[in-house]
């Protein structure tokens, strides 16, 4: 780090990269430039680490487990916590620290071309300026939304509206409550509280859960939910909310409302653009929406030789996936490209998983992408219980909390090429054993491949074989 002045009263602390925001993106990007000798100063306004440690994947994960365990929902949260480490970010910080970091706390905005001002969090911390010399990265992440239903602002100030965050950090379970929004965060926190007692009504407006995905995959999440005591209710809007008592009415677009302790919201998230003073480096999303990348995530519309210099983004503020895997991804992206080994992301085959019981995976397209993108595909499907692991899972009795009947396999085969281009599996640990055919669609095999793949016996695997097989050339 060098020093430089300015007109401030503040010297400007120059380094080769200046990183806004130390989550999942930031902190991974930090370390790995850090690590291979460039200076670089990492502005945080909260903890290290962002959203996943603390408040998303790690907390919501352990609930599942625990949940799977059949733990009581006190001891489930005190392990809840615990894999949260507490919340603090102190070993996280220091980690950054012995990798050559320099570690800004509070909250930083651009200020001028090759500015960054930081407002310190603590009393006790200095405001800082902070230029860099080779990039400036965005790594903001991204926040919940709340959905425009009547009384939604004024309930959450009372503490009855809940988004992941308190979700995923209560000590308290409520008795009765609404989870707002079918997606896989709705989906795996409706399973955690409604197996932990939580009387649990699931809405949707989408006329399936997880409407990204194919459409049997919905179904089969919400007769999975249904099994586990939720009332789901797709194809509906939630109107409005408001206090009854100590409790909260829901009023529904269609059916009767319910009466909850507590409603979560899960509808979404949109990236941190916000107040980042983004506008003086000529970059100006729309409020909700992300900061546009190029393949090497380039901020798009940025001439590099500007005055700003080259500015990237990564992670969730860039709305490509939101998922910690791909923050990881794209900071090592951006990591190669700053020690001259840059190369174009490739986002084929990126995993989505929702950690339920039985959990869903997917990845490349759907049949309903693949038309929207003119690409004739062909598609199979197998279910699981035609497989010797599920005769002996049931016969152990560890299928006994699970429809089996919805546990299905499919691959999406471009019809042309029989290149394997997408695939969803719902399945008992899914999330682990269908990774292979995120391997498929990266590698854009063809699906003969997978045909002729031994799978070990007697894995859940086996079932990818009984689908290629509908697929591959006889
Ligand atoms: C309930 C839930 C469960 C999830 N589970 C999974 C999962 O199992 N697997 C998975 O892959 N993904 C999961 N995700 C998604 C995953 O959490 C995110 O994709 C990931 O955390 C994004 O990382 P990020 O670095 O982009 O953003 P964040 O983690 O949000 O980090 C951004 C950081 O920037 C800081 N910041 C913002 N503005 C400023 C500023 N002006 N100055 C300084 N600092 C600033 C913030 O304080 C924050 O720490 C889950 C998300 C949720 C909500």
């Amino acid at each position: 780090m060098t020093s430089v002045s300015d007109d401030s009263p503040v010297d400007v602390e120059a380094f080769d990269v200046v990183v806004l925001g130390a989550g999942s993106a930031g902190e991974t990007l930090a370390g790995e430039l850090a690590r291979g000798g460039l200076t670089v100063a990492l502005v945080e306004a909260g903890l290290v680490g962002g959203e996943c440690p603390y408040v998303a994947c790690i907390p919501s994960k352990a609930l599942l487990l625990a949940a799977r365990q059949g733990r009581e929902w006190k001891d489930a949260a005190q392990r809840r916590d615990d894999a949260a480490g507490g919340r603090d970010d102190a070993d996280a910080a220091q980690a950054l620290v012995d990798d050559g970091v320099e570690l800004v706390r509070g909250r930083g905005r651009v200020v001028g071309a090759r500015v960054v001002a930081v407002r310190p969090d603590r009393r006790d911390d200095a405001a800082r300026r902070l230029t860099w010399h080779r990039a400036l990265v965005v790594a903001t992440g991204s926040q919940a939304r709340l959905p425009p239903v009547d009384g939604l602002e004024a309930l959450r100030d009372n503490g009855k509206i809940w988004t992941s965050d308190e979700a995923l950090s209560s000590p308290d379970r409520p008795e009765r409550l609404a989870v707002l929004g079918g997606g896989p965060v709705g989906c795996e926190l409706a399973q955690v509280y409604a197996h932990f007692g939580s009387r649990v009504t699931l809405v949707e407006t989408a006329p399936s859960l997880l409407a990204g995905e194919s459409e049997w995959v919905g179904a089969a999440m919400a007769k999975v939910l249904r099994r586990n005591g939720i009332d789901v209710r797709v194809g509906t809007a939630a109107d409005a909310v408001a206090p009854d008592g100590d409790a909260v009415r829901l009023s529904v677009s269609c059916g009767d409302g319910v009466i909850v302790d507590q409603v979560l919201v899960a509808t979404g998230r949109s990236p941190r653009t916000a107040d980042l003073g983004l506008d003086l480096l000529g970059i100006a999303p729309d409020p909700g929406d992300p900061l546009a990348v190029d393949a090497r995530c380039r901020a798009e519309g940025l001439d590099a030789n500007g005055p700003a210099g080259v500015v990237f983004a990564i992670g969730d503020v860039t709305g490509v996936a939101p998922f910690t895997h791909t923050a990881n991804y794209q900071a090592r992206l951006v990591a190669a490209q700053l020690r001259g080994a840059g190369r174009d992301g490739d986002y084929t085959g990126l995993p989505r998983a929702v950690y339920t019981h039985p959990a869903v995976f997917a990845t490349g397209l759907t049949p309903a992408q693949a038309q929207d993108r003119g690409v004739a595909v062909r598609t199979a499907r197998a279910r699981l219980d035609q497989t010797a692991r599920a005769f002996v899972e049931a016969a152990a009795g560890t299928l006994d909390d699970v429809p089996v009947d919805v546990c299905e396999v499919e691959l999406v085969v471009d019809a042309a090429t029989g290149v394997l281009v997408g695939a969803s599996a719902v399945g008992p640990d899914a999330d682990g054993w269908a990774g292979e055919l995120a391997l498929a669609v990266r590698a854009r095999l063809e699906v003969a491949v997978l045909e002729d793949l031994v799978h070990a016996f007697p894995t859940w695997g086996e079932v990818i074989h009984l689908a290629a097989r509908e697929l591959a050339p006889r």
